[in-house]
């Protein structure tokens, strides 16, 4: 079981992480609107800029996906529930959530979460 020590160390992890990904989405969305704002000279331009904005925007729905995740870690640390599995209550081991400060499974039930999908 994380400590308050160890809570607040990941707490500080996930306000950072949260920023540099605001960050990024904002930049991404940014160099987006400027390549649909530039105009075309040929096809073969045509063809990198929107396998461009295609990865682009493949690259800004997994940050948002853990934008989210990241949140939703900071509101469990406000509710005292960070650190305890979803699905089988028992406390996440401290080494899991420093790999991953959001993670919401134990690592067994990760596993059977990551079959399931
Ligand atoms: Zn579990």
């Amino acid at each position: 079981m994380a400590n308050s020590k160890q809570i607040e160390e990941l707490k500080e992890i996930l306000i950072e992480r949260k920023e540099t990904i605001t960050k990024n989405i904002q930049g991404s969305r940014d160099s987006i609107d400027s390549l649909k704002e530039s105009e075309c000279k040929d096809e073969y331009d045509y063809a990198e800029v929107s396998s461009d904005s295609f990865k682009e925007g493949i690259i800004a729905n997994q940050q948002i996906k853990e934008l989210n995740e990241i949140e939703d870690a900071l509101k469990r640390i406000e509710k005292g529930t960070y650190g305890i599995c979803e699905m089988c209550d028992e406390s996440i081991a401290i080494g899991r959530l420093r790999a991953k400060p959001f993670a919401k499974f134990c690592t067994p039930c990760r596993e059977i979460y990551e079959v399931e999908q």
